[in-house]
């Protein structure tokens, strides 16, 4: 009898699992405690895998030889220490997919940039002709798409939760973009668990892979010291340090604008300038920074990686502009869930800010955003169940806070406080599960919202 996998998780990595499992011969049983979306189920029933939903049935999920466990199910959740406790291997479904390709694999991952990051190596690549898949975090999970073919080469949007369950798997290119407190309700509220758990990208990684890394993040220059990096090593930094092998930043003292990228590989210099890159701020400096290495690292021709770098689409829900009323832009920034993202967007706005921040809280500490909050910020609307914290936190510097849990409220009450040349931004810091089905959902509504206007 072939081996049986448990899959645990109806969703984008669960079934994805399941399908090249089962067309890799395995027995297979998915189990989802919750409801599998309709989509999902088609695709279950049309490759008649066996699953079941609204339960965990252990009995039958205890007999498997092998767990693959979808990112969203936490450590603690009672069926995994009971595998762990039988000695089952509880996997993630990267680790399982990576056994059945022969792909060279970039892996991206840091609290914020890896979407971006990737799309971005995406492009790059795949203008350069390269045969390149996307997958992971973004698009489809890695498992799916290779349950449909294989590719030259991978580029890979790595979560902390996939890492967690990755032990053999190894990236022969790993990105680690930084590490800021996010999603500490998983690690125990320890950041030293959470950033050892981002370095997981780099285990098992050896003297021919590389390790693109940012050197202006402290914890990861703190935190590498500790481990055993075999790997190549290719920093990126905004300051002046001059890398043989690296990027780093030459200021114009007199225009920052003027400032120019020096991407060194190979001892063969490649200049670029602000102004060549369509993404904008200093967050998607450094994602053009590591995206850039990693193209010249496959020798992608500098004209190549100009062109895609200038004609690179921006993400939605990324610092997306919406649109201009009345002088006043409204900038979606959905997808800010944690305080370091919603830092860049702060910082790299140049008019009074209305602010529109709020929603689940993961453990936020909102001191670091008292600076450029007193700075920059003129109105917050707090769009959350619980707006304590930050009304707390904000209120010395701060003298207009509102609250509503209401999007059309929120962006109606920017409006009206705004004035031309004003600039209102959804960035929250925080998850949007609270209010809104996901980040998507809070943006969507949002730009509805400012056309609605
Ligand atoms: P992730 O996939 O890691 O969540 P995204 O590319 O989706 O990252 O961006 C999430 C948020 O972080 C957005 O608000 C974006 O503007 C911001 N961001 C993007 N790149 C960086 C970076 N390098 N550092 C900090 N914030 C960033």
């Amino acid at each position: 009898m072939s081996k049986v996998i448990a899959i645990l998780g109806g969703g984008e990595s669960g079934v994805g699992a399941a399908l090249l499992a089962k067309k890799n011969g395995f027995g297979i049983f998915l189990s989802d405690r919750g409801e599998i979306k309709e989509k999902y189920k088609k695709v279950l029933l049309h490759s008649e895998i066996e699953f079941e939903e609204g339960k965990h049935t252990e009995s039958k999920i205890i007999n498997a030889e092998l767990i693959i466990k979808s990112p969203g199910i936490p450590d603690h959740a009672p069926i995994i220490k009971r595998a762990k406790l039988l000695r089952i291997p509880v996997i993630s479904e990267i680790e399982f997919a990576a056994n059945f390709t022969k792909a060279k694999k970039i892996c991206i991952t840091g609290s914020n940039g890896k979407t971006t990051t990737t799309l971005l190596i995406y492009h790059v690549l795949k203008n350069a002709g390269i045969d390149v898949g996307l997958a992971g975090n973004v698009g489809k999970s890695m498992a799916w798409l290779l349950s449909e073919r294989d590719y030259e080469v991978l580029v890979l949007e790595i979560s902390s939760f996939q890492l967690d369950g990755m032990f053999d798997f190894k990236a022969e290119m790993a990105v680690l973009i930084n590490i800021t407190p996010d999603h500490l309700d998983r690690y125990d509220y320890d950041f030293e668990k959470y950033a050892d758990s981002k370095f997981r990208i780099i285990q098992n990684q050896t003297c021919d892979d590389a390790f693109i890394f940012c050197d202006d993040d402290e914890v990861i220059k703190r935190k590498l010291k500790t481990k055993n990096c075999k790997a190549k090593r290719y920093p990126f930094t905004l300051s002046n340090t001059e890398f043989d092998e690296g990027a780093y930043f030459k200021t114009d003292k007199n225009n920052y604008e003027h400032s120019k990228l020096i991407i060194n590989i190979n001892t063969e210099k490649m200049v670029l300038t602000l102004q060549e890159m369509a993404l904008t701020g200093k967050h998607n400096t450094y994602n053009s920074m590591a995206a850039t290495i990693v193209s010249r690292l496959f020798d992608i021709r500098k004209e190549s990686i100009k062109q895609s770098l200038s004609d690179f689409q921006g993400v939605e829900h990324r610092l997306e502009f919406v649109a201009s009323v009345r002088g006043i832009e409204f900038i979606n920034d959905s997808k800010a869930t944690n305080i370091n993202s919603t830092w860049y967007a702060l910082e790299n706005a140049n008019k009074p800010v209305i602010w529109i921040a709020g929603g689940q809280d993961k453990g936020n500490d909102y001191s670091t955003l008292l600076p450029l909050v007193a700075q920059k910020v003129k109105a917050i609307i707090c769009l959350g169940i619980d707006n304590d914290k930050i009304m707390e936190t904000f209120s010395p510097v701060c003298n207009m806070i509102y609250e509503t849990r209401n999007m059309d409220i929120a962006v109606r009450t920017a409006y009206h406080l705004g004035q031309k040349g004003d600039s209102t931004l959804l960035s929250p810091a925080c998850a949007s599960f609270d209010l809104f089905d996901n980040y998507e959902d809070r943006g969507n509504q949002f730009k509805k919202a400012v056309i609605n206007l």
